[in-house]
């Protein structure tokens, strides 16, 4: 069998899409199940989109979600360099290889030229019937070429797509998928500045780094078919190529676009990215408190199902479980809904601590200052309630300070004017009862004084959290400590009497 290699190319022109990240994953599994190589390589020959940082963006969230590349920038390996604007010279030989084939040409017409052919004919396109008309390699004499070439060196190179013809190949997805030629574009594929376009330099690449399987976003079909007809030319054999489901947006048409997380108010790209303009600055799936396996869980059903009801899977359990033939073609809807559900579970199977680790910035910058130990033990009382790790603050600033707010509404239905003594009486023996004795102590007053159950433990919880919300009020109060919890029920007991009188 071939040795399985794949590679997960995105072109740094900004922050990841959570698209890319599924893209990643999915050669990330594919090369795992079957003890291949998972390679990255940046595409970055477009040095008019080309955005400093992403590079490093995209394998922060690479490393963030675990999916670690074999080979690649920063992580080595036989066929580098794998960025491709370090191997800009490899390029021309092949793109100069195609032009003695009969298969590539030169062209001369200009930028500006080509943008008013546009302007005048929106429709145009630079194809195996425009060609006869432009200025290139195939309609000008020789001589006329020779010294166009001599005095120019801003000259590209476009690929010739035969007229009349089908190009077609086996998609492991899509099934048998075919193109008439005569509907394609004659692309370039050596700009005049020598740098090659992503057609030839992804071929040349998959071909020179021999990748066995070309897995990506379908938006990358039709180009496929220059693809193939390329590695024709070149003698080379195709590798295997599947195209994946768009992934849509929660709502309407189209598929899920960067501005849709600002629109639907949800994250769309793993880490937060700060720009220089405003309207793209994104807050990251990581700062809004999404674990990573959760979204690994989340994203692998986007598109892909087990075959079976199980939901739930981790990385190695994917790694087992993964293949290519239960990837479905229809596009999978983005439902944040089901991100929080998974997040909401991977939240409650951590440690307490790991979970104290990752709010504990967000603790300190809100000036408590407590140690991690204690933060943890709030995440073990909180993480049931919670979606998203940043909610465990949110939710629990009880558990660090005295609320600064009561719920009226309850006070002005369990409250009972002799009430404020026996809270007050009650705070008096909290406070001097050792901590396993906390809830004894609240229900046996209670019994003693015949009160009602259901008010006293409703305004002890209002009194402590300042809300009906919240985790078990024994061990709340056992954790917050019986000290500040009795001078919290002495304060509350004051305001109680005072709101309802
Ligand atoms: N550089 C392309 C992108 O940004 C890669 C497409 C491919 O995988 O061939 O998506």
């Amino acid at each position: 069998m071939t040795k399985i290699r794949v590679r997960f190319a995105p072109s740094p022109t900004g922050p990841l899409h959570i698209g890319g990240i599924r893209t990643a994953l999915y050669n990330y599994l594919f090369a795992k199940k079957y003890n291949g190589t998972f390679v990255l390589r940046i595409e970055d020959t477009d040095q008019v989109r080309y955005v400093p940082g992403a590079e490093t963006y995209i394998i922060d969230s690479l490393r963030w979600f675990g999916l670690l590349p074999d080979e690649g920038p920063e992580f080595g390996g036989q066929v580098g360099p794998y960025r491709q604007s370090e191997r800009k010279d490899i390029y021309r030989e092949y793109a100069d290889l195609l032009v003695s084939r009969g298969h590539a040409y030169y062209a001369f017409d200009t930028p500006e030229e080509l943008e008013s052919m546009r302007e005048s004919n929106p429709t145009f396109k630079y194809d195996n019937k425009s060609r006869n008309t432009l200025k290139n390699s195939l309609t000008l004499p020789a001589a006329t070429v020779e010294s166009l070439m001599e005095k120019n060196d801003d000259v590209a190179i476009r690929l010739q797509m035969p007229v009349d013809q089908v190009i077609s190949f086996d998609d492991e997805i899509r099934g048998h998928v075919s193109f008439d030629t005569n509907e394609l574009d004659d692309k370039v594929i050596l700009k005049g500045d020598g740098m090659p376009t992503y057609h030839l330099a992804n071929i040349v690449d998959d071909h020179l780094m021999q990748i066995s399987h070309v897995i990506r976003g379908e938006e990358w079909l039709s180009s496929t078919a220059h693809h193939v007809f390329m590695y024709a030319c070149m003698d080379w054999t195709p590798p295997a190529f599947a195209h994946l489901p768009l992934i849509l947006k929660p709502t309407g048409k189209g598929k899920l676009s960067k501005r849709d997380g600002a629109k639907f108010g949800f994250p769309v790209f793993p880490l937060s990215w700060d720009s220089d303009h405003e309207e793209d600055n994104f807050t990251g799936f990581r700062e809004d408190g999404f674990l990573p396996e959760a979204l690994i869980n989340f994203l692998v059903l986007l598109g892909w199902s087990p075959g079976n009801d199980q939901e739930l899977f981790t990385l190695s359990e994917l790694c087992e479980a993964f293949s290519l033939e239960k990837i479905v073609k229809s596009g999978a809807r983005f439902d944040i809904e089901k991100a929080k559900w998974f997040n909401q579970h991977y939240i409650i199977q951590s440690d307490n601590l790991k979970l104290a680790y990752l709010i504990q910035n967000k603790v300190i910058a809100a000036g408590y200052h407590v140690t991690v130990e204690y933060i943890a033990d709030v995440c073990g009382l909180m993480k049931e309630r919670v979606h998203k790790t940043d909610e465990i603050l949110d939710n629990a600033r009880f558990f660090f300070e005295p609320p600064g707010t009561y719920d009226d509404n309850t006070i002005s239905k369990k409250y009972k004017p002799e009430y404020s003594f026996h809270l007050k009486s009650m705070a008096e023996s909290l406070m001097i009862c050792p901590e396993n004795e906390i809830e004894a102590t609240i229900k046996g007053y209670i019994a003693e004084k015949s009160l009602k159950a259901g008010d006293i433990m409703s305004l002890l919880r209002i009194a402590v959290s300042g809300s009906m919300q919240g985790p078990d009020l024994i061990q709340s109060i056992t954790l917050i400590g019986n000290n500040e919890c009795a001078s919290r029920i002495i304060r509350a007991a004051d305001y109680f009497e005072k709101s309802v009188s």
